[in-house]
């Protein structure tokens, strides 16, 4: 398996790739690599001949210092994870080799659907997380990207930068891998114990709780209810919202389609998570 750590590496790589007309394709991350990923790399395996995975904890889209300074950092088991795939290399770039001083950028303007929710609540996050996904997709330039819908909000952000900037990259969203328990799997969850993780499930639970109450009790009431819930097991709510899964307006009523996004601190630790409702009015 290739790692490379330098821009010059990738385009080297990258013009290799498109001489042999092979296709590419990309799963950004921030290393502590656990199956969510790791299911993004399968996915992307399968569908193109080469895939690149980017491992690079970005300090632009933290908006607390904290945060960033605890955030996981394993990156030798995370190239055992990737050593079992075939096909596939590693980027590891250095915060001066992602930012060079010269590298030209011009900031999208975020619209709406990127100042709601983890854009209100974490004020330069998407910024940071526009900022270093232009200069991936500008310097791999791959066929496909892959996200995960765990985070709902990232990837319609992501689809917006696509289609600002032109990449013509395709877009794939890849469904949320949780615990047995229902807990979304993320990095975060390494700095929980035991009985948070259990904890932390409560989130999980509130989804489900709505997705058993959509077209049927008022909307505003299952939102209290998941809300109370969570408050219940000892969770620190910052939002929950059910939301139209394109604009991200709230939803006042049930929808043909909406999304409950959820954010919740258990234990110090922040989780995200979400789940997508269809119901037949
Ligand atoms: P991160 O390393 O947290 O920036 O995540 C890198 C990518 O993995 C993002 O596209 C995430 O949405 C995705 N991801 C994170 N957790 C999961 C999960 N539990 N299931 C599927 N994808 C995930």
């Amino acid at each position: 398996m290739q790692t490379f750590v330098t821009r010059e590496e990738i385009t080297h790589w990258r013009q290799q790739k498109l001489a042999l007309g092979q296709s590419v394709g990309f799963v950004p991350t921030m290393g502590a690599l656990h199956k969510g990923h790791l299911s993004l790399v399968e996915q992307a395996s399968k569908e193109n001949e080469v895939v690149i995975v980017s491992i690079f904890v970005n300090p632009k889209q933290f908006n607390i210092d904290a945060d960033l300074d605890q955030y996981p950092r394993m990156i030798e088991a995370d190239l055992k994870l990737l050593k079992k795939f075939d096909h596939i290399v590693v980027f590891l770039p250095s915060e001066s080799e992602m930012y060079p001083e010269n590298q030209p950028f011009e900031p999208m303007p975020l619209e709406r659907i990127g100042q709601l929710m983890e854009g209100a609540h974490r004020p330069g996050h998407f910024e940071g997380v526009v900022h270093v996904v232009h200069h991936l997709f500008d310097l791999i330039a791959p066929n496909k990207a892959y996200f995960g819908q765990k985070d709902f909000q990232q990837l319609a952000v992501i689809r917006q930068l696509n289609a600002y900037y032109q990449f013509g990259i395709e877009i794939i969203g890849c469904q949320t891998i949780r615990e047995a328990n229902g807990l979304a799997m993320s990095s975060r969850n390494l700095r929980l114990n035991e009985a948070q993780r259990e904890q932390a499930a409560a989130i999980y639970k509130a989804l489900c709780y709505i997705k058993k109450q959509v077209g049927h009790m008022p909307i505003e009431l299952a939102k209290k209810n998941a809300m109370e819930q969570i408050e219940n097991a000892g969770l620190k709510l910052e939002y929950l919202e059910i939301v139209d899964p394109l604009t991200l307006d709230a939803c006042i009523d049930w929808q043909s389609l909406q999304v409950c996004c959820i954010a919740a601190v258990c234990g110090g630790i922040r989780l995200i998570d979400n789940m997508l409702y269809e119901s037949v009015l």
